[in-house]
């Protein structure tokens, strides 16, 4: 027996871990800062922290109170009805969900390139295909409404990510209700906010409950984790905000419990730990500055908890600020040899990576000194291996 025809799908692989890291290197993993993950530096919401502890004790029961009361919580949050939010089992869940609502096979869905590597496994799983809209470096990677029309061809999902992974860039709220209004009808625009947080922009809830002066619409969805700013990466806890016509299609397409009672309470509490979102904002804009400031090569302005550097040369970069302690992602997979990406650490964190970026710039420039034939960086030969990383 054999699993069925599996060969257009990739496997998950996660951006590097301390332990793998020190393990490899033989080195101690105090030694190391990892900042290849977009995970949050101040760590979880202690409320949340306290929460899962309390939680222990009552973990032989099924969640059903408390999957209710975060839904009812989120619900409050952005003024929509408990039924539009569809909890999942963190972000990737809640894109699963989409993909079950919509998918038909050989449905197709568009999504960005470079991008979030889950949209197009999802779809496969499905039993869907997958098509690319193109976000060119040289237009640091802009998204407009153009861009993505211009690659569209009856997609059944239109995948958004603003703020972008791994850019940065974001696309305004105009410009969605454009991609939406000219799609056609049973054409999904998801708009991933997973870093909605750290930007400086209204979330395109907007653009389903009809507000900021947009017509509400049927046909967009928001998707929304508690990865990043709220620091939960490791409970997997994510939701997406579905238009009200549709809302009651998740008693269909959700796993049965899928978000834990450990998840449901971490979030709870997050939810409400205003203080915790507040403090890793601030974090993450003053780092996001700091390294665009003091980086000595190319950092693309970002509205995410992270930044995409220039260094021409990503593997080589990647791996020789690995040696030195410091963990970032290496942007071939995303088809970007000449980027690594940095996630926005503590201030030490941030000055160390830092340092240690511009010391391996230098000696490499000190090492090509000569030889003017360094590689290109274009990315247009994106490799076949997609990384999902978050
Ligand atoms: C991190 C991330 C998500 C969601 O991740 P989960 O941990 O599954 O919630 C979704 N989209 C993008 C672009 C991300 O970077």
């Amino acid at each position: 027996m054999q699993p069925r025809d599996l060969s257009d799908h990739v496997a998950y692989e996660a951006g590097r871990g301390i332990e793998e890291v020190a393990r490899q290197l033989g080195r101690d993993p105090s030694e190391f800062v990892k900042l290849a993950s977009n995970e949050n530096p101040h760590g979880p919401s202690p409320a949340a922290a306290v929460a899962i502890r309390e939680t222990a004790s009552s973990v032989s029961s099924y969640p059903k109170a408390a999957h209710a009361d975060l839904a009812a919580a989120i619900a409050n949050r952005w003024a929509v009805d408990d039924e539009q939010v569809w909890l999942a089992n963190g972000g990737d869940g809640a894109i699963d969900y989409l993909s079950r609502a919509t998918l038909e096979p050989d449905d197709t869905i568009l999504v960005p390139s470079p991008g979030f590597a889950y949209y197009g496994m999802s779809a496969r799983f499905h039993h869907g295909d997958v098509r690319e809209y193109a976000l060119e470096r040289e237009d640091d990677f802009a998204q407009t409404a153009e861009t993505v029309l211009s690659a569209y061809d009856g997609d059944r999902i239109v995948y958004l990510t603003s703020p972008h992974n791994p850019s940065g860039s974001t696309i305004a709220l105009e410009a969605i209700a454009e991609i939406a209004a000219e799609t056609d009808d049973d054409t999904l625009v998801v708009v991933d906010e997973a870093y909605g947080e750290f930007a400086d922009r209204d979330s395109a809830l907007a653009l389903i409950e009809g507000r900021n002066g947009f017509d509400a619409r049927d046909d967009v969805a928001v998707l929304r984790t508690f990865s990043k700013a709220y620091g939960l990466a490791g409970v997997r806890l994510g939701y997406a905000v579905v238009p009200d016509e549709w809302a009651d299609a998740y008693a269909r397409v959700n796993t049965p419990f899928a978000a834990s009672e450990l998840a449901c309470r971490a979030g709870l509490a997050a939810i409400d730990d205003d203080e915790h979102v507040e403090r890793t904002v601030e974090t993450t804009l003053e780092s996001r500055a700091y390294m665009r400031e003091h980086i000595d090569t190319h950092v693309w302005e970002s509205e995410g908890n992270f930044v995409l550097v220039d260094v021409d040369d990503a593997s080589t970069v990647a791996e020789a600020m690995q040696e030195r302690g410091v963990i970032v992602r290496d942007c071939t997979s995303f088809g970007l040899p000449g980027c690594i990406r940095i996630t926005c650490g503590t201030d030490d964190e941030t000055e160390r990576a830092v340092e240690t970026l511009n010391a391996v710039l230098e000696d490499l420039e000190i090492e090509c000194e000569g030889d003017g034939d360094r590689e290109g960086d274009g990315n247009e030969d994106e490799t076949e291996t997609e990384v999902a990383d978050t």
